[in-house]
């Protein structure tokens, strides 16, 4: 058993070092991919599930590496975190994202995710000031996305934040809902105006009956609080009609489509509006 144990160790140990390395690879080229112009945000529809319709698109950060192609964002945010790097590329984002929706007929919205990291940091609602500012987007066609991370530092400064933002007049989303420990304590600290129930639920409808009950309370729920809904990761038309029986107010996944360059944001709308 001993000698059983000092292999798992030696084992872990080359696993840490892959990774370790990994990281420094990515790290170098990390800190010049915004100066290099490696980065482009991407838009996925959400689809309004009574009209049909889309009535905005979710932000998504893809990195084009010099060398490895594509990096996805859940290798290269934590790192970005970690070296200080996201709140250039944060700012980066929402004024790309609303330069974007700026071009786009109104009520269309966009949707921009923002880490926790930048939560913590006054310079947050400036930067979310300086990019209404710079598109001329309105407020109200802006919406944050942000997840329960963001809420369990320093809650105090987290919802001055949350309040400043509002009053900005964007909105505020509750992202991936239902994989955090204490959900619901934070949708009655805080009026959010949407919740995201995350993809593993939808994922799982067919399988689990539990996933079922789960979207069906918090549809139920964001109703009752005066949240709209928006189910992630939908993929069938059956995953779909079920969301549609449940009263989700919004759809958004690979059934519609994938998230997409800005230049082919409005086809999108004009395909999907006819399907
Ligand atoms: P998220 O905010 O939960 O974004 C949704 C993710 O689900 C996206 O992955 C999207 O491409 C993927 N997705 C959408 N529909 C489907 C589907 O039908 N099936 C499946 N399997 N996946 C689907 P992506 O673009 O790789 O982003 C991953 C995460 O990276 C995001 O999760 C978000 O947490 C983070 N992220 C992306 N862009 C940004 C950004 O600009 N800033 C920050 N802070 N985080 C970002
Ligand atoms: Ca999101
Ligand atoms: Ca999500
Ligand atoms: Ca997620």
């Amino acid at each position: 058993a001993k000698g059983d144990g000092r292999g798992a160790f030696r084992f872990f140990e080359a696993g840490m070092n892959a990774k370790m390395q990994l990281r420094r690879g990515l790290e170098i080229h990390l800190r010049q991919a915004l100066g290099r112009g490696e980065f482009a945000v991407h838009f996925q529809p959400l689809v309004e599930l009574e009209a049909g319709e889309v009535s905005g698109f979710e932000a998504l950060l893809r990195w084009d590496h010099p060398t490895r192609g594509q990096v996805p964002p859940d290798q290269f945010i934590p790192l970005a975190e970690e070296l200080g790097l996201i709140g250039s590329i944060g700012a980066w984002v929402l004024r790309e994202a609303c330069a974007a929706a700026a071009a786009w007929p109104a009520p269309l919205s966009v949707a921009v995710n923002l880490s926790p990291v930048q939560f913590r940091n006054r310079q947050l609602v400036l930067d979310v000031v300086g990019a209404l500012g710079a598109s001329g987007l309105a407020p109200s066609r802006l919406e944050l996305e942000i997840t329960e991370t963001a809420m369990l530092f320093d809650t105090d400064a987290t919802l001055a934040t949350l309040r400043q933002l509002k009053e900005l007049g964007v909105r505020i989303a509750m992202d991936d809902f239902g994989t955090g420990y204490s959900s619901l304590s934070y949708l009655r600290k805080f009026p959010f105006d949407k919740i995201k129930i995350d993809r593993t639920f939808v994922r799982d409808l067919s399988v689990t009956e539990g996933s079922l009950a789960i979207i069906r309370a918090v549809t139920r729920l964001a109703a009752d609080l005066g949240m709209v809904t928006t189910a992630e990761g939908v993929e069938t038309h059956e995953q779909l009609a079920t969301l549609r029986a449940q009263g989700c107010t919004q759809a958004q996944g690979y059934l519609f489509s994938q998230a997409r360059p800005a230049n082919e944001a409005l086809g999108l709308v004009r395909s999907i509006g006819r399907s």
